[in-house]
């Protein structure tokens, strides 16, 4: 049996500034931090080793200075992105057969000051972990474990987990008997995860390899609106094509372009609600969806999209008129 069975009301001070100092670190880095959370013999709850980047996947696994290792704190770059992965699932599961001891293991995001920690309510044996990756071959094969933690039956986490929120200050707030604590914590994350998603796209406009692929997709259309005298645009969705029918201009080709972004960042925050529903149940994806629908619905992100639109206009035809240049 594990040494930690239930969630701690508080964690200590060192630790919860210690998961602070980690997220603050990854909204520079744009890395994961971890760090190992060990259990003194006084049976205090206490930080160790710390990891970045790479390091923190399973090749090695940060280690306890003092006392005995009882799990792992890392954090998530997205913005948000407060859900653990199937992948983080799949490592603490193996983790705990070699080693029985862990059973903690809590998240930080970036734009978040809120922290998720979950337990593990009882042992997993070597075939359990066999069979959750049976059931998720597909993801893991696809995604690496990347994928978000909708992918996994709610009752089989709720089997082998428990979890709940931490505050800043490191108090548990028993979201799954308080509501309003809930509804707020999720509003805040969805809200990180929305404007991560802005400044991507931002980001995405003034990047050198957009104008290339703006060009080129452009050119290629170019040619088709003069054989055809229009084309049809494809879009990925998380997978899914979406195919827009019937364009002719510069204008339909930008707007298209938008438009596949704008379906993109929808399906991303309905995702992200489908994640925090498999950890907090019903609740926690409607006061995600509500505040996702606030904001796609809200006046900054009609007037963001509307710029975002300009920019790449601005961007494509830039390159264009570089184009011609070297013609000249
Ligand atoms: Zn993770």
């Amino acid at each position: 049996m594990p040494l930690i069975r239930k969630l701690p009301e508080k964690l200590p001070d060192e630790v919860v500034r210690k998961f602070r100092e980690l997220v603050e670190k990854t909204e520079k880095t744009g890395l994961e931090h971890g760090v190992a959370l060990c259990l003194t013999e006084k049976g205090e709850l206490t930080v160790g080793e710390e990891c970045v980047g790479t390091e923190c996947e399973l090749k090695r696994q940060p280690r306890c200075r003092e006392g005995r290792y009882v799990g792992f704190f890392h954090t998530h770059p997205t913005g948000g992105n407060l859900a653990f992965s199937l992948g983080d699932v799949l490592t603490m599961l193996v983790e705990s057969t070699s080693n029985s001891d862990s059973s903690l293991w809590c998240l930080g995001a970036s734009g978040v000051r809120y922290f998720l920690c979950h337990i593990l309510t009882k042992d997993v044996s070597e075939d359990e972990v066999r069979e959750f990756y049976g059931e998720h071959l597909k993801e893991f094969e696809e995604t690496g474990g990347a994928t978000g933690i909708r992918r996994m039956n709610p009752s089989w986490y709720h089997r082998y987990f428990k979890p709940d929120l931490y505050d800043s200050e490191g108090r548990r707030l028993h979201v799954l008997t308080s509501p309003d604590n809930l509804s707020k914590a999720i509003r805040e994350t969805t809200k990180a995860y929305f404007f991560h998603q802005i400044k991507r796209l931002s980001e995405k406009a003034r990047s050198n390899e957009t104008r290339e692929v703006l060009r080129d997709l452009w050119e290629r259309a170019e040619r088709l609106i003069r054989e055809r005298g229009g084309f049809s645009m494809e879009c990925s969705i998380n997978g899914a094509r979406v195919v827009m029918h019937s364009l002719r201009t510069k204008d339909d080709f930008i707007r298209a372009y938008v438009e596949c972004d704008d379906r993109a960042l929808r399906m991303d925050l309905t995702d992200k609600c489908m994640d925090f529903g498999t950890i907090f149940g019903p609740k926690a994806s409607e006061s995600c969806m509500h505040e996702a629908r606030r904001l796609v619905n809200s006046r900054f992100y009609r007037t963001f999209l509307i710029n975002y639109r300009e920019d790449l206009r601005r961007a494509l035809e830039e390159r264009l008129r570089e184009r011609l240049k070297v013609v000249v």
